[in-house]
């Protein structure tokens, strides 16, 4: 954190603002769990605080403080639009470029508001103020940077402390990638100091599958995994037609990418989706082979070294014969 800029948000918090928190498209734990805890510590602290997400974001995530008040800007625009033009601070977590917001973009660029980044992808943009630490696991943990940068922990409760858990926990595969450390634990300790009940947020993100998306998983890895072991990657893909054979509800494909990765000898994933006429990617890998870059150069996205995502036109067959015809180029450069 830049000391001459946390001074400016420090003055500016120092007195009410009307505040917005917003997240990239397709929130996840971490996007969710971010913005709620920035939030429910923002309204301790006697701000007027409004989190607007792109869009909407999977049941499982549904159970977090301030859950209820949070605006989809795509189902809301003049709503969302309105409290976005008066905001004096608009809050920008968990992504690195204004355009992963996707429609809500134009608006967020017009407003005034001071733009303040806290974030852990590769490469951001430039904000007013810019708390980037692509090493960090999590933008979670860095909101619990953030609120001791303020020097109130003592403001964290157990519900902003399960909300931070919620996006440490989904954001470091269970605490599994090499982005967890030790203090990613003396984080983890604090929160259940705090009270955070860890085996009640474990229950209520991964205990509340539906029987179609257990089934939906069970399709992927017994008919749609390919495996190339040339490469070490593996790959899997669903369209749109077999989304609705299995009924499915938004989060349903989150984490089927990861058993492609986890198979024996394979150091890249790609999971392919039909969705809102357009091919989604997921992309993960093992080591120095980055994804991000990849994603980057050819799948109009990015992310992380070993997790990004991105969308390439509207075939998914086009999609993964582009992906099958770079994938040699990545793997002599990357090994
Ligand atoms: P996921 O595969 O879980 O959707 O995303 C993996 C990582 O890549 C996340 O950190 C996510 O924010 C990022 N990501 C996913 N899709 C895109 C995209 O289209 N563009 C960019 N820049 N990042 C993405
Ligand atoms: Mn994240």
């Amino acid at each position: 954190m830049n000391v001459a800029e946390l001074n400016v948000l420090k003055e500016m918090l120092s007195s009410p603002k009307k505040i917005v928190i917003t997240t990239h498209k397709g929130p996840d734990g971490d996007a969710i769990g971010s913005s709620l805890a920035l939030g429910n510590y923002l309204i301790k602290k006697g701000h007027d605080v409004s989190v607007i997400t792109p869009n909407e974001y999977p049941k499982f995530l549904k159970w977090m403080k301030g859950d209820k008040q949070v605006i989809e800007f795509c189902h809301n625009i003049k709503k969302a639009s309105e409290i976005t033009n008066k905001a004096e601070i608009i809050f920008c977590l968990d992504f690195n470029t204004l355009s992963r917001i996707d429609t809500f973009e134009p608006v967020v660029s017009a407003s005034k508001a001071y733009k303040a980044l806290i974030d852990h992808h590769q490469q951001p943009d430039t904000f007013d103020f810019n708390y980037s630490d692509t090493k960090a696991c999590s933008t979670a943990q860095m909101i619990f940077e953030f609120i001791n940068a303020f020097d109130d922990l003592d403001y964290i409760d157990r519900d902003i402390a399960e909300c931070i858990y919620a996006g440490i926990l989904t954001d470091t595969g269970n605490f599994r990638f090499k982005s967890v450390t030790s203090r990613t634990h003396e984080v983890v300790a604090h929160l259940i100091s705090k009270g955070a009940q860890t085996h009640l947020v474990n229950d209520r993100i991964y205990d509340n599958n539906s029987v179609g998306r257990l089934k939906l998983l069970g399709y992927c890895l017994n008919d749609k995994l390919e495996v190339l072991p040339e490469y070490s990657s593996a790959i899997i893909n669903l369209t749109h037609k077999e989304l609705d054979r299995f009924n499915f509800q938004k989060g349903d494909t989150e984490g089927v990418v990861n058993y492609a990765l986890s198979i024996e000898g394979i150091s890249v994933a790609a999971f392919f989706v039909e969705r809102d006429g357009l091919v989604k990617i997921s992309f993960r890998s093992k080591g120095d082979f980055s994804v991000n870059q990849l994603a980057r150069d050819h799948f109009n996205g990015g992310g992380h070294i070993n997790a990004a995502g991105g969308a390439y036109g509207s075939d998914i067959n086009k999609a993964i014969e582009k992906f099958k015809e770079i994938l040699p180029n990545y793997i002599n450069t990357n090994n």
